[in-house]
């Protein structure tokens, strides 16, 4: 059993404060393969009291030499890939092809991203041609706490890090419990590349304690939050008495539209696999797939046919196929959910309850599709975190429209029609922080975010490195008296 129950603090790793010892469970057996301590608000104050240290130098550091550093990491990353695939694999369940072209090809993306992000952007400027004598300055908004989940780990990690480190703050971050070895490899990258000790800080542990002694901290500028919408809550009421910024990054319910005018076989098969993939666990799967009634039998049909040729298998093995779930709760979880969608009367047209054929261990689940949904279920309105598609019918622009935006989220819809008209239209319509329209992946440096409870950040580009950014004004700039 590896042994990793040491926090990274103040440059170094160092022990815990309190004993406090937790097994890292592998999803595709069920069996512990690593130990981790849990820490405490004392390890919080340890490590925040080391950031807070080195923030006074780095805050002062010059943008090339943070480049520097950046790209010094970007080359241990790059040369510690296959490292990082295993562990994510290993960790999460996400098959190995997944776990090293997606998973972990989106963390040195990231990073390469906001090196050039950073180079370009003007950290102080004039504020308009005509006022030569006012200045605004960007400066790093101080101490952060970073809270990640197990999904999608390093994309998150790197979300939050770079831009945070990139533009002059210290960090404290808390990865997921249950996914912790990627970010534990992460901080050997961080002092690999040569970071001053005290920029980059890591304690493992659990939400109630160390989430929320993060919130809580006085000493901690501001909250960088990734996962459930009710942890978001927890996060933003703990936040409060400090008043400091927070920003969430939550849960989604995407709609993903499709108009009969579209190419319907390419667009569904492309859908469900969209929602099929890391075993239906991102926060912008296209779960709820609106079909224009003229074209429905034949979605359904295309939709059901894509998931009986979807294959479960090992993390360990290489292919195309969809690993298990992260845990047993998210596995009861999504049989639940399953379960709820039977008792509500949906039509299941491929999986259900249960565990696929020849699996006996793991948290492998069966994909599932359900058609004749209405947006009143449970399968419509929560969000399952599984590879379960429904498939709801309309009549109309308008009644698509409000199907979409009738959900308390409002991350990533998407949009499917041969006319272009009416993609624009209806992307400015739905209340989401994301629309990807015809199949279009999202460029690098776009903002990812979302509206209503699906937070309030936004991740990527300039727009990411801008929130851990304080906007100073300053008058005078050119006085000499
Ligand atoms: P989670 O909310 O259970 O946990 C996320 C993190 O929050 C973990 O590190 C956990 O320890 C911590 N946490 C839990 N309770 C806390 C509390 N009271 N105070 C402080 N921290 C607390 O979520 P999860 O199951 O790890 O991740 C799945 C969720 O993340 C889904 O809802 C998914 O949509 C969301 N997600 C959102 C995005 C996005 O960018 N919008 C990206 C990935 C995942």
């Amino acid at each position: 059993m590896l042994q990793k129950t040491d926090f990274y603090i103040n440059g170094e790793w160092v022990k815990p404060q309190f004993q406090n010892d937790f097994e890292v469970i592998n999803p595709a057996d069920e069996k512990p393969f690593a130990q981790i301590s849990l820490g405490t608000k004392k390890d919080v104050d340890k490590a925040v009291s080391a950031a807070r240290m080195a923030f006074h130098s780095w805050s002062l550091s010059t943008k090339n030499e943070r480049v520097a550093l950046l790209e010094a990491l970007a080359n241990v990353y790059g040369k510690r890939s296959s490292d990082m695939a295993d562990a994510i694999s290993m960790e999460m369940g996400a098959p190995i092809k997944l776990a090293t072209n997606a998973q972990t090809a989106a963390g040195l993306g990231h990073i390469k991203a906001f090196i050039r992000a950073i180079k370009t952007f003007e950290f102080e400027h004039q504020l308009r041609e005509d006022t030569p004598d006012e200045y605004i300055i960007h400066e790093p908004i101080g101490v952060c706490g970073l809270i990640t989940p197990w999904n999608w780990p390093m994309n998150q990690v790197t979300l939050k890090v770079i831009p945070a480190v990139g533009v002059g703050c210290t960090v404290l971050l808390k990865p997921s419990e249950i996914a912790p070895m990627s970010s534990i490899l992460f901080a050997e990258f961080m002092h690999e590349a040569g970071f001053p000790k005290g920029v980059f800080n890591l304690v493992n542990g659990n939400g109630p304690d160390v989430g929320e002694a993060m919130s809580a901290h006085p000493d901690i500028d501001m909250m960088s939050f990734t996962g459930s919408t009710r942890a978001g809550i927890a996060v933003s009421k703990a936040s409060s008495d400090t008043v400091k910024r927070v920003a969430l990054e939550l849960g989604g319910k995407g709609a993903n539209i499709i108009f009969a005018d579209a190419d319907v076989a390419k667009a569904v098969k492309r859908g469900t696999m969209h929602c099929f993939n890391n075993t239906g666990q991102s926060c912008n799967a296209p779960t709820r797939m609106l079909v224009e009634r003229p074209a429905y039998e034949e979605a359904i049909k295309i939709a059901q046919q894509t998931a009986d040729n979807t294959q479960v298998g090992l993390p360990t093995q290489d292919g195309n196929h969809i690993g298990p779930l992260v845990s047993k709760v998210q596995f009861d979880k999504v049989q639940d959910l399953i379960q709820a969608g039977l008792d509500e009367g949906a039509r299941l047209l491929s999986g259900g309850i249960g565990k696929p054929e020849g699996f006996v261990d793991g948290y492998f689940v069966r994909p599932t599709i359900f058609a004749d949904v209405t947006n009143q279920m449970r399968i419509s309105k929560e969000e399952i975190f599984g590879p379960v598609l429904s498939i709801i019918p309309f009549d109309s622009e308008d009644e698509a429209i409000k199907i979409s935006n009738d959900t308390s989220y409002g991350l990533t819809d998407y949009v499917q029609s041969g006319d272009i008209d009416r993609t624009q239209r209806v992307s400015r319509r739905l209340r989401a922080g994301m629309v990807q329209a015809n199949g279009a992946g999202r460029a690098s440096g776009s903002p990812f975010g979302g509206y209503k409870q699906s937070g309030n950040g936004r991740e990527g580009g300039i727009h990411g490195f801008m929130e851990f950014l304080e906007v100073k004004a300053v008058s005078g700039w050119k006085r000499t008296s």
